[in-house]
């Protein structure tokens, strides 16, 4: 708890978070850039290359055992940032979770207004006849996930090289627009299109939560770092 923070969360009526993988490593989701790092790689790709669509289409196989092996995080529960957000929201200050996390924390938490920018494992859809599929069904099994109908299912996931949800794009740039207090957590904002998302924000102020340094620093009412959840954590 910082009561900077609080007295300014007090003061807001209108409040949006905007969080990246920070948020989730506190849970015990390790942020997937990391996870198969210089020292102990266990895969002949990056996971850059690997979460590309055009890996995605060519080697298929390979993408899956990576993404069960490294994106879908068992037994992972929502920590104290989440559940502080979630409360928010309730009360009726918080008006939008803006998340680059695919884990679907923040919902397990009781967030009902999240915007995923990079989709989420819990939806997963067939390429050709779009029958829905739930996390289970692509976790336990092995190979290549298939339809009914034959054709490889995909999880709804934005891999790179693809493009991002305009839906979701378009209400995350609404809710920033409306929002009298911006905090931004567990994110470096070094990825598209964290950064450039931010210019949507009107308000006055804007709080940063995060370890290391960020190109918005400058333009923050407060910076903190410190876990994101001993933060927002009462
Ligand atoms: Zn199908």
């Amino acid at each position: 708890m910082d009561p900077r923070l609080e007295k300014l969360i007090e003061q807001s009526r209108s409040i949006v978070f905007f969080g990246g993988a920070g948020v989730s490593t506190e849970s015990g989701v390790p942020d997937f850039r990391s996870v198969d790092g210089l020292y102990n790689q266990t895969y002949d790709y990056p996971p850059e290359v690997i979460l590309s669509h055009d890996f995605f289409v060519q080697h298929t196989e390979e993408f899956f055992r990576f993404y069960r092996d490294k994106l879908i995080v068992r037994g992972a529960k929502p920590n104290p940032a989440h559940l502080r957000l979630a409360a928010l929201e309730k009360e009726g200050k918080l008006k939008a979770v803006i998340t680059q996390n695919i884990d679907g924390l923040h919902q397990a938490a009781g967030s009902r207004n999240v915007l995923e920018l990079h989709g989420s494992i819990h939806r997963n859809f067939c390429t050709r006849c779009g029958k829905s599929y739930t996390l289970d069904q692509i976790a336990q099994g092995t190979g290549v996930p298939r339809c009914s109908c034959g054709a490889v299912i995909k999880p709804d996931v934005v891999l790179y090289g693809e493009g991002l949800d305009q839906m979701v794009l378009s209400r995350a740039v609404r809710s920033l627009q409306q929002a009298d207090l911006l905090i931004v957590g567990g994110t470096s904002l070094s990825v598209y299109p964290a950064a450039g998302l931010l210019d949507y924000y009107g308000g006055r102020e804007l709080v940063l939560i995060n370890k290391t340094e960020t190109p918005a620093d400058k333009r923050a009412t407060l910076v903190i770092r410190r876990p994101i959840g001993e933060v927002l954590g009462l």
